[in-house]
Protein backbone atom coordinates (compact mmCIF):
# COMPACT_ATOMS: atom_id res chain seq x y z
CA UNK A 1 0.00 0.00 0.00
CA UNK A 2 1.03 3.46 -1.07
CA UNK A 3 0.87 5.84 1.94
CA UNK A 4 1.09 9.62 2.38
CA UNK A 5 4.34 9.27 4.52
CA UNK A 6 5.81 7.87 1.28
CA UNK A 7 4.84 10.47 -0.69
CA UNK A 8 6.55 12.90 1.99
CA UNK A 9 9.50 11.10 1.88
CA UNK A 10 9.53 10.49 -2.07
CA UNK A 11 9.63 14.99 -1.95
CA UNK A 12 12.65 14.68 0.45
CA UNK A 13 14.47 11.97 -1.37
CA UNK A 14 13.10 9.27 -3.84
CA UNK A 15 15.62 6.71 -2.98
CA UNK A 16 14.64 6.84 0.40
CA UNK A 17 10.98 5.33 -0.16
CA UNK A 18 13.17 2.28 -1.66
CA UNK A 19 15.64 2.04 1.27
CA UNK A 20 12.70 2.02 3.69
CA UNK A 21 10.87 -1.12 1.87
CA UNK A 22 13.67 -3.06 0.91
CA UNK A 23 17.02 -2.03 2.88
CA UNK A 24 18.56 -4.14 5.56
CA UNK A 25 16.98 -2.92 9.00
CA UNK A 26 20.40 -4.10 10.16
CA UNK A 27 21.96 -1.08 8.41
CA UNK A 28 19.68 1.22 9.46
CA UNK A 29 21.15 4.19 11.87
CA UNK A 30 19.24 4.81 14.98
CA UNK A 31 16.66 7.63 15.10
CA UNK A 32 18.20 10.81 16.10
CA UNK A 33 17.10 12.13 19.82
CA UNK A 34 15.97 15.35 17.15
CA UNK A 35 13.74 13.36 14.74
CA UNK A 36 11.58 11.95 18.29
CA UNK A 37 11.41 15.39 19.41
CA UNK A 38 9.97 16.34 16.14
CA UNK A 39 7.65 13.19 16.12
CA UNK A 40 6.23 14.14 19.80
CA UNK A 41 5.94 17.64 19.51
CA UNK A 42 3.90 17.03 16.04
CA UNK A 43 1.76 14.78 18.25
CA UNK A 44 1.27 17.64 20.79
CA UNK A 45 0.54 20.22 18.36
CA UNK A 46 -2.19 18.44 16.75
CA UNK A 47 -3.85 17.60 19.52
CA UNK A 48 -3.82 20.40 20.67
CA UNK A 49 -5.20 22.25 17.28
CA UNK A 50 -7.70 19.69 17.70
CA UNK A 51 -9.00 20.18 20.58
CA UNK A 52 -10.21 24.16 19.05
CA UNK A 53 -11.88 22.57 16.39
CA UNK A 54 -15.51 21.64 16.06
CA UNK A 55 -14.83 17.72 15.78
CA UNK A 56 -18.14 15.94 15.66
CA UNK A 57 -16.11 12.39 15.46
CA UNK A 58 -12.79 11.46 16.67
CA UNK A 59 -11.08 8.14 15.33
CA UNK A 60 -8.08 8.66 17.11
CA UNK A 61 -7.52 6.38 19.52
CA UNK A 62 -9.42 3.54 17.49
CA UNK A 63 -7.28 0.40 16.34
CA UNK A 64 -5.57 0.59 12.56
CA UNK A 65 -8.35 -2.74 11.68
CA UNK A 66 -11.59 -0.83 12.57
CA UNK A 67 -10.57 2.58 11.90
CA UNK A 68 -11.12 2.52 8.79
CA UNK A 69 -14.71 0.89 8.85
CA UNK A 70 -15.43 3.34 11.23
CA UNK A 71 -14.47 6.23 9.07
CA UNK A 72 -16.36 4.94 6.40
CA UNK A 73 -19.32 5.01 8.95
CA UNK A 74 -18.85 8.40 9.49
CA UNK A 75 -18.67 9.51 6.40
CA UNK A 76 -22.04 7.73 5.41
CA UNK A 77 -23.51 9.44 8.51
CA UNK A 78 -22.04 13.03 6.94
CA UNK A 79 -20.28 13.78 9.97
CA UNK A 80 -19.51 17.18 9.49
CA UNK A 81 -15.72 17.22 10.88
CA UNK A 82 -14.59 13.91 11.07
CA UNK A 83 -10.77 13.21 12.96
CA UNK A 84 -8.08 10.57 12.58
CA UNK A 85 -9.63 8.69 9.80
CA UNK A 86 -8.65 5.84 7.73
CA UNK A 87 -9.34 5.03 3.94
CA UNK A 88 -7.93 2.98 1.40
CA UNK A 89 -8.67 2.52 -1.90
CA UNK A 90 -6.62 0.08 -4.46
CA UNK A 91 -3.09 0.27 -3.57
CA UNK A 92 -3.40 3.80 -1.72
CA UNK A 93 -4.06 4.54 2.05
CA UNK A 94 -3.93 7.87 3.51
CA UNK A 95 -5.10 8.98 7.32
CA UNK A 96 -6.05 12.42 6.91
CA UNK A 97 -6.09 13.82 10.04
CA UNK A 98 -9.50 15.93 8.96
CA UNK A 99 -12.05 15.21 6.92
CA UNK A 100 -14.48 17.75 6.46
CA UNK A 101 -18.30 17.89 4.75
CA UNK A 102 -19.29 20.00 2.13
CA UNK A 103 -22.43 19.77 0.40
CA UNK A 104 -20.37 18.43 -2.48
CA UNK A 105 -18.41 15.64 -0.68
CA UNK A 106 -15.62 15.18 1.70
CA UNK A 107 -12.90 17.64 1.74
CA UNK A 108 -9.29 16.30 3.61
CA UNK A 109 -6.93 18.71 5.69
CA UNK A 110 -4.08 17.48 7.46
CA UNK A 111 -2.82 19.53 11.32
CA UNK A 112 0.86 20.80 10.55
CA UNK A 113 3.27 21.93 12.90
CA UNK A 114 5.02 23.63 10.26
CA UNK A 115 4.21 27.22 8.65
CA UNK A 116 1.83 26.24 5.45
CA UNK A 117 3.82 27.84 3.39
CA UNK A 118 7.93 27.75 1.86
CA UNK A 119 10.00 30.25 2.75
CA UNK A 120 9.35 33.35 3.06
CA UNK A 121 4.94 33.58 3.51
CA UNK A 122 4.73 36.58 1.98
CA UNK A 123 5.28 34.52 -0.96
CA UNK A 124 2.59 32.43 -0.32
CA UNK A 125 4.39 29.42 -1.68
CA UNK A 126 3.31 26.15 -0.98
CA UNK A 127 5.15 23.43 -0.14
CA UNK A 128 5.61 20.56 -1.79
CA UNK A 129 5.19 17.72 0.24
CA UNK A 130 2.39 18.77 2.36
CA UNK A 131 0.56 19.13 -1.47
CA UNK A 132 1.61 15.64 -1.96
CA UNK A 133 0.09 14.40 0.98
CA UNK A 134 -3.15 16.45 0.67
CA UNK A 135 -3.22 15.53 -2.68
CA UNK A 136 -3.40 11.52 -2.02
CA UNK A 137 -5.99 12.02 0.34
CA UNK A 138 -7.82 13.29 -2.26
CA UNK A 139 -7.06 10.75 -4.50
CA UNK A 140 -8.47 8.02 -2.74
CA UNK A 141 -11.97 9.88 -1.62
CA UNK A 142 -12.36 10.32 -5.65
CA UNK A 143 -11.95 6.62 -6.00
CA UNK A 144 -14.43 5.78 -3.22
CA UNK A 145 -16.89 8.63 -4.80
CA UNK A 146 -16.69 10.57 -1.62
CA UNK A 147 -14.50 13.71 -2.66
CA UNK A 148 -15.73 16.85 -3.44
CA UNK A 149 -14.79 17.75 -6.83
CA UNK A 150 -12.81 21.09 -5.72
CA UNK A 151 -9.68 19.55 -5.50
CA UNK A 152 -8.78 21.75 -2.61
CA UNK A 153 -7.85 20.39 0.51
CA UNK A 154 -6.02 22.41 3.11
CA UNK A 155 -3.61 22.52 6.16
CA UNK A 156 -4.09 24.13 9.65
CA UNK A 157 -0.66 25.35 9.89
CA UNK A 158 1.82 25.86 12.69
CA UNK A 159 -0.09 29.29 13.64
CA UNK A 160 -3.42 27.67 13.64
CA UNK A 161 -4.12 29.46 10.12
CA UNK A 162 -5.72 27.26 7.53
CA UNK A 163 -3.79 26.95 4.38
CA UNK A 164 -5.82 25.91 0.75
CA UNK A 165 -4.18 23.54 -1.23
CA UNK A 166 -5.30 24.08 -4.33
CA UNK A 167 -4.54 21.22 -6.22
CA UNK A 168 -5.41 22.17 -9.74
CA UNK A 169 -3.25 25.31 -9.75
CA UNK A 170 -0.09 25.27 -11.43
CA UNK A 171 2.79 25.26 -8.87
CA UNK A 172 4.44 28.55 -9.65
CA UNK A 173 4.81 30.74 -12.86
CA UNK A 174 8.11 28.72 -14.33
CA UNK A 175 6.81 25.62 -13.48
CA UNK A 176 3.15 25.63 -14.96
CA UNK A 177 2.59 22.16 -14.13
CA UNK A 178 -0.30 21.46 -11.52
CA UNK A 179 0.25 20.13 -8.03
CA UNK A 180 -2.49 17.22 -8.79
CA UNK A 181 -0.63 16.14 -12.13
CA UNK A 182 3.26 16.37 -9.96
CA UNK A 183 1.40 13.96 -8.00
CA UNK A 184 0.49 11.80 -10.08
CA UNK A 185 3.97 11.77 -11.26
CA UNK A 186 5.78 10.68 -7.70
CA UNK A 187 2.67 8.14 -7.56
CA UNK A 188 3.99 6.33 -10.91
CA UNK A 189 7.32 6.45 -9.63
CA UNK A 190 6.59 5.15 -6.22
CA UNK A 191 5.05 2.02 -7.55
CA UNK A 192 7.68 1.76 -10.21
CA UNK A 193 10.17 1.72 -7.42
CA UNK A 194 8.13 -0.50 -4.76
CA UNK A 195 7.57 -2.86 -7.81
CA UNK A 196 11.67 -2.80 -8.62
CA UNK A 197 11.34 -2.18 -12.23
CA UNK A 198 12.66 0.95 -11.22
CA UNK A 199 15.53 1.45 -9.34
CA UNK A 200 16.53 4.37 -7.61
CA UNK A 201 20.23 5.83 -5.64
CA UNK A 202 21.04 7.80 -2.91
CA UNK A 203 22.27 11.50 -3.70
CA UNK A 204 24.04 13.55 -0.91
CA UNK A 205 21.55 15.99 0.24
CA UNK A 206 20.77 18.25 3.37
CA UNK A 207 18.02 15.59 3.87
CA UNK A 208 20.69 13.02 4.41
CA UNK A 209 21.66 14.48 8.13
CA UNK A 210 18.28 13.18 9.78
CA UNK A 211 18.06 10.56 7.55
CA UNK A 212 18.34 6.60 9.26
CA UNK A 213 20.10 5.67 6.08
CA UNK A 214 22.32 8.13 6.29
CA UNK A 215 25.79 6.15 6.83
CA UNK A 216 24.83 3.24 4.52
CA UNK A 217 23.81 6.21 1.64
CA UNK A 218 27.33 7.93 2.76
CA UNK A 219 29.43 4.97 2.74
CA UNK A 220 27.87 3.72 -1.01
CA UNK A 221 28.30 6.98 -1.93
CA UNK A 222 32.12 7.00 -1.48
CA UNK A 223 32.36 3.27 -3.06
CA UNK A 224 30.71 4.75 -5.87
CA UNK A 225 32.79 8.24 -6.42
CA UNK A 226 29.27 9.51 -7.02
CA UNK A 227 29.03 13.11 -8.17
CA UNK A 228 26.51 14.41 -5.24
CA UNK A 229 29.86 13.88 -3.19
CA UNK A 230 30.74 17.19 -5.13
CA UNK A 231 29.46 20.64 -2.73
CA UNK A 232 26.04 22.06 -4.08
CA UNK A 233 26.21 19.62 -7.06
CA UNK A 234 22.96 18.04 -6.00
CA UNK A 235 20.51 14.95 -7.61
CA UNK A 236 19.37 16.64 -10.01
CA UNK A 237 22.72 18.66 -11.92
CA UNK A 238 23.86 14.64 -11.10
CA UNK A 239 20.90 12.95 -12.77
CA UNK A 240 21.56 15.26 -16.01
CA UNK A 241 25.80 14.90 -15.92
CA UNK A 242 26.16 11.34 -14.95
CA UNK A 243 25.40 9.45 -18.13
CA UNK A 244 28.53 11.37 -19.62
CA UNK A 245 30.62 11.80 -16.60
CA UNK A 246 29.21 9.10 -13.92
CA UNK A 247 32.11 9.68 -11.23
CA UNK A 248 34.28 12.53 -9.45
CA UNK A 249 37.39 11.18 -10.59
CA UNK A 250 35.85 11.12 -14.36
CA UNK A 251 34.84 14.57 -13.39
CA UNK A 252 38.60 15.68 -12.49
CA UNK A 253 39.85 14.62 -15.96
CA UNK A 254 37.15 16.45 -17.71
CA UNK A 255 37.91 19.48 -20.16
CA UNK A 256 34.67 21.50 -19.81
CA UNK A 257 34.72 23.22 -23.15
CA UNK A 258 34.91 19.98 -24.50
CA UNK A 259 31.26 19.53 -23.98
CA UNK A 260 30.30 22.89 -25.47
CA UNK A 261 27.91 22.82 -28.91
CA UNK A 262 26.43 26.11 -29.96
CA UNK A 263 27.57 28.02 -27.31
CA UNK A 264 25.93 25.98 -24.86
CA UNK A 265 26.83 23.11 -22.67
CA UNK A 266 24.90 19.74 -23.84
CA UNK A 267 23.84 19.50 -20.38
CA UNK A 268 20.47 21.47 -20.13
CA UNK A 269 20.42 24.00 -17.75
CA UNK A 270 24.00 23.78 -16.82
CA UNK A 271 25.94 26.45 -17.69
CA UNK A 272 29.90 25.63 -18.71
CA UNK A 273 30.72 28.11 -15.26
CA UNK A 274 29.00 25.75 -13.51
CA UNK A 275 30.70 22.66 -15.51
CA UNK A 276 33.92 24.39 -14.41
CA UNK A 277 33.27 25.09 -11.26
CA UNK A 278 32.49 21.68 -10.36
CA UNK A 279 35.30 20.38 -12.43
CA UNK A 280 37.09 22.19 -10.09
CA UNK A 281 35.49 21.06 -7.03
CA UNK A 282 36.03 17.06 -8.41
CA UNK A 283 39.77 17.86 -8.56
CA UNK A 284 40.22 18.97 -4.88
CA UNK A 285 38.62 15.97 -3.97
CA UNK A 286 40.62 13.43 -5.94
CA UNK A 287 44.20 15.29 -6.57
CA UNK A 288 46.17 13.93 -3.24
CA UNK A 289 47.01 16.77 -0.98
CA UNK A 290 44.82 19.47 -2.78
CA UNK A 291 44.20 21.99 -0.44
CA UNK A 292 41.91 24.74 -0.28
CA UNK A 293 42.38 28.16 -2.21
CA UNK A 294 40.82 31.57 -3.04
CA UNK A 295 39.62 31.97 -6.32
CA UNK A 296 39.68 35.98 -6.13
CA UNK A 297 41.52 38.09 -3.96
CA UNK A 298 39.36 38.89 -0.72
CA UNK A 299 39.91 41.62 1.52
CA UNK A 300 38.58 40.91 5.39
CA UNK A 301 38.06 44.01 6.68
CA UNK A 302 40.53 44.92 8.99
CA UNK A 303 39.37 46.61 12.63
CA UNK A 304 40.39 46.85 16.46
CA UNK A 305 37.66 44.33 16.60
CA UNK A 306 35.96 41.31 15.39
CA UNK A 307 32.73 39.90 16.85
CA UNK A 308 31.60 36.49 15.42
CA UNK A 309 27.83 36.21 15.51
CA UNK A 310 25.23 33.01 15.63
CA UNK A 311 21.82 32.28 17.05
CA UNK A 312 19.94 29.52 17.60
CA UNK A 313 15.90 29.05 17.48
CA UNK A 314 13.52 26.32 17.03
CA UNK A 315 11.40 26.25 14.17
CA UNK A 316 8.28 23.94 15.92
CA UNK A 317 8.49 26.45 19.34
CA UNK A 318 8.63 29.51 16.91
CA UNK A 319 11.27 30.96 19.12
CA UNK A 320 14.92 32.27 18.93
CA UNK A 321 16.39 31.35 22.58
CA UNK A 322 20.36 32.29 21.64
CA UNK A 323 22.08 35.32 20.34
CA UNK A 324 25.51 34.27 20.83
CA UNK A 325 28.56 36.59 19.91
CA UNK A 326 32.38 36.27 20.84
CA UNK A 327 34.25 39.34 20.16
CA UNK A 328 38.01 39.54 19.95
CA UNK A 329 40.72 41.48 19.29
CA UNK A 330 41.84 41.42 15.71
CA UNK A 331 44.35 39.19 15.69
CA UNK A 332 44.07 37.37 19.34
CA UNK A 333 42.35 34.59 19.13
CA UNK A 334 43.32 33.41 22.69
CA UNK A 335 41.69 36.58 24.02
CA UNK A 336 38.14 35.82 22.96
CA UNK A 337 35.09 36.93 24.99
CA UNK A 338 31.87 34.97 24.84
CA UNK A 339 28.71 37.19 25.57
CA UNK A 340 25.17 35.14 25.15
CA UNK A 341 21.87 36.37 25.69
CA UNK A 342 19.65 33.43 26.24
CA UNK A 343 15.72 33.44 26.48
CA UNK A 344 15.45 32.17 29.86
CA UNK A 345 11.95 30.54 29.70
CA UNK A 346 9.33 30.04 26.88
CA UNK A 347 7.37 32.84 27.30
CA UNK A 348 7.30 35.71 24.53
CA UNK A 349 8.82 38.17 27.31
CA UNK A 350 11.32 35.74 27.86
CA UNK A 351 12.43 35.72 23.94
CA UNK A 352 11.91 39.46 23.69
CA UNK A 353 14.31 40.19 26.90
CA UNK A 354 16.94 38.08 24.86
CA UNK A 355 16.73 39.53 21.31
CA UNK A 356 16.34 43.29 23.04
CA UNK A 357 19.91 42.46 25.16
CA UNK A 358 21.37 41.05 21.54
CA UNK A 359 19.92 43.75 19.53
CA UNK A 360 21.45 46.81 21.97
CA UNK A 361 24.65 44.88 21.71
CA UNK A 362 24.58 44.60 17.87
CA UNK A 363 23.66 47.97 17.36
CA UNK A 364 26.84 49.39 19.45
CA UNK A 365 29.60 46.63 18.18
CA UNK A 366 28.66 47.97 15.06
CA UNK A 367 30.29 51.22 15.87
CA UNK A 368 33.40 49.52 16.57
CA UNK A 369 33.89 46.26 15.30
CA UNK A 370 33.50 44.14 11.91
CA UNK A 371 30.52 41.12 12.65
CA UNK A 372 31.11 38.03 11.11
CA UNK A 373 27.74 35.88 10.82
CA UNK A 374 27.26 32.74 8.60
CA UNK A 375 24.31 32.69 6.21
CA UNK A 376 21.30 34.63 5.80
CA UNK A 377 19.63 32.63 8.77
CA UNK A 378 20.19 35.54 11.46
CA UNK A 379 19.40 38.32 9.20
CA UNK A 380 15.55 36.37 8.29
CA UNK A 381 15.15 35.16 11.92
CA UNK A 382 15.91 39.51 12.99
CA UNK A 383 13.09 40.21 10.49
CA UNK A 384 11.01 38.05 12.34
CA UNK A 385 11.77 39.07 15.60
CA UNK A 386 11.30 42.77 14.70
CA UNK A 387 7.54 42.22 13.50
CA UNK A 388 7.11 40.36 16.85
CA UNK A 389 8.48 42.76 19.11
CA UNK A 390 8.15 45.96 17.60
CA UNK A 391 8.85 47.61 21.04
CA UNK A 392 12.32 45.94 20.34
CA UNK A 393 13.08 47.72 16.71
CA UNK A 394 11.74 47.82 13.25
CA UNK A 395 12.18 45.26 10.13
CA UNK A 396 13.66 48.59 8.93
CA UNK A 397 16.00 49.13 10.96
CA UNK A 398 16.77 45.23 10.99
CA UNK A 399 17.53 45.76 7.39
CA UNK A 400 19.72 48.50 7.82
CA UNK A 401 21.83 47.25 10.26
CA UNK A 402 22.36 44.26 8.06
CA UNK A 403 23.40 46.02 5.58
CA UNK A 404 26.42 48.14 6.99
CA UNK A 405 29.61 47.21 5.33
CA UNK A 406 30.54 45.83 8.74
CA UNK A 407 28.29 43.35 8.98
CA UNK A 408 29.75 40.21 6.62
CA UNK A 409 27.84 37.09 5.55
CA UNK A 410 30.99 34.70 5.65
CA UNK A 411 28.93 32.03 3.58
CA UNK A 412 27.41 34.48 0.96
CA UNK A 413 29.31 37.12 0.54
CA UNK A 414 33.02 35.26 0.90
CA UNK A 415 33.05 31.01 1.64
CA UNK A 416 30.49 31.20 -1.37
CA UNK A 417 31.63 33.76 -4.11
CA UNK A 418 35.63 33.43 -3.52
CA UNK A 419 36.78 29.96 -2.22
CA UNK A 420 37.15 25.93 -3.15
CA UNK A 421 37.42 23.50 -0.10
CA UNK A 422 38.46 19.92 -1.05
CA UNK A 423 35.15 19.12 1.25
CA UNK A 424 31.98 17.34 0.36
CA UNK A 425 29.78 20.45 1.97
CA UNK A 426 30.66 24.42 2.82
CA UNK A 427 28.70 24.06 5.92
CA UNK A 428 30.67 26.08 8.60
CA UNK A 429 30.93 22.36 10.59
CA UNK A 430 33.26 21.25 7.69
CA UNK A 431 35.54 23.89 7.17
CA UNK A 432 36.27 24.91 10.48
CA UNK A 433 37.07 21.02 10.91
CA UNK A 434 39.41 21.00 8.05
CA UNK A 435 41.33 23.91 9.72
CA UNK A 436 41.73 21.45 12.89
CA UNK A 437 38.76 23.35 14.75
CA UNK A 438 37.36 21.18 17.42
CA UNK A 439 33.52 21.37 19.41
CA UNK A 440 33.61 20.36 22.78
CA UNK A 441 30.35 18.33 22.28
CA UNK A 442 30.53 15.42 20.84
CA UNK A 443 27.63 15.76 19.09
CA UNK A 444 27.31 19.49 17.98
CA UNK A 445 24.17 20.07 15.36
CA UNK A 446 21.62 22.54 15.35
CA UNK A 447 19.42 19.64 15.75
CA UNK A 448 21.08 18.30 18.62
CA UNK A 449 20.86 22.07 20.18
CA UNK A 450 16.99 22.26 20.11
CA UNK A 451 16.36 19.06 21.73
CA UNK A 452 18.43 19.97 24.62
CA UNK A 453 16.60 23.29 24.63
CA UNK A 454 13.44 21.09 24.64
CA UNK A 455 14.49 18.97 27.82
CA UNK A 456 15.81 22.34 29.44
CA UNK A 457 12.56 23.87 29.07
CA UNK A 458 11.41 20.45 31.26
CA UNK A 459 13.90 19.83 33.63
CA UNK A 460 15.55 23.47 34.03
CA UNK A 461 19.31 21.89 34.12
CA UNK A 462 21.47 24.12 34.58
CA UNK A 463 24.22 21.39 32.75
CA UNK A 464 21.78 21.36 30.12
CA UNK A 465 21.94 25.37 29.59
CA UNK A 466 25.25 25.02 29.46
CA UNK A 467 26.23 22.44 26.88
CA UNK A 468 23.79 24.83 24.40
CA UNK A 469 25.42 27.72 25.43
CA UNK A 470 29.08 26.30 25.04
CA UNK A 471 27.77 24.48 21.90
CA UNK A 472 27.16 28.31 20.70
CA UNK A 473 30.23 29.86 21.65
CA UNK A 474 31.95 26.97 19.64
CA UNK A 475 29.94 27.47 16.63
CA UNK A 476 30.74 31.32 17.30
CA UNK A 477 34.29 30.22 17.63
CA UNK A 478 34.25 28.28 14.65
CA UNK A 479 33.37 31.50 12.53
CA UNK A 480 36.40 33.48 13.50
CA UNK A 481 38.53 29.64 12.88
CA UNK A 482 37.13 30.36 9.34
CA UNK A 483 37.74 34.43 8.76
CA UNK A 484 41.11 33.38 10.14
CA UNK A 485 41.96 30.44 7.61
CA UNK A 486 40.32 32.68 4.79
CA UNK A 487 42.62 35.12 5.23
CA UNK A 488 45.44 32.39 5.18
CA UNK A 489 44.72 30.62 1.46
CA UNK A 490 46.39 30.86 -1.41
CA UNK A 491 44.84 32.44 -4.52
CA UNK A 492 44.80 29.99 -7.43
CA UNK A 493 43.54 31.45 -10.53
S1 LIG B 1 20.53 8.97 3.47
FE1 LIG B 1 20.09 10.49 1.94
S2 LIG B 1 20.17 9.40 0.01
FE2 LIG B 1 19.98 7.87 1.60
S3 LIG B 1 17.83 7.45 1.75
FE3 LIG B 1 18.32 8.98 3.26
S4 LIG B 1 17.94 10.95 2.31
FE4 LIG B 1 18.06 9.39 0.69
Amino acid sequence: MISAAQLYDFVHCPHRVSMDAFGDPDERDETSPFVELLWEQGLVHEATIAAGLNITVNLRLIGAADRERETLSAMTRHEPLIYGGRLTAGDLVGEPDLLEWTEFGYVPGDIKSGSGFEGEESEGKLKKHYAFQLAHYVAILERLGLGSPTRSPYVVDREGRRVPYVLMDPQGIRNTETWWDSYQTALSAIRASLNQSNASTPALSAACKLCHWHSHCKNELVATNDLTLIAELGRAKRDVISGVIPTIQAFAQCDPDSYVQKKKTVFPGIGLDTLSKFRARAQLLTVPGATAYLKERVDLPIKDNEVYFDIEADPMRGVVYLHGFVERKFGQAGAAQFIPYFADGNEPTHEEAAFHGAWNYLKARTQDSTIYYYSKYERTEYKKLAEKYPAVCSVEEVETLFALPVMIDLYFDVVKKATEWPLYDQSIKTIAQYLDFRWRDTNPSGAASIEWYNRWIESSDPAIKQRILDYNEDDCLATGVVVDGIRALPVKA
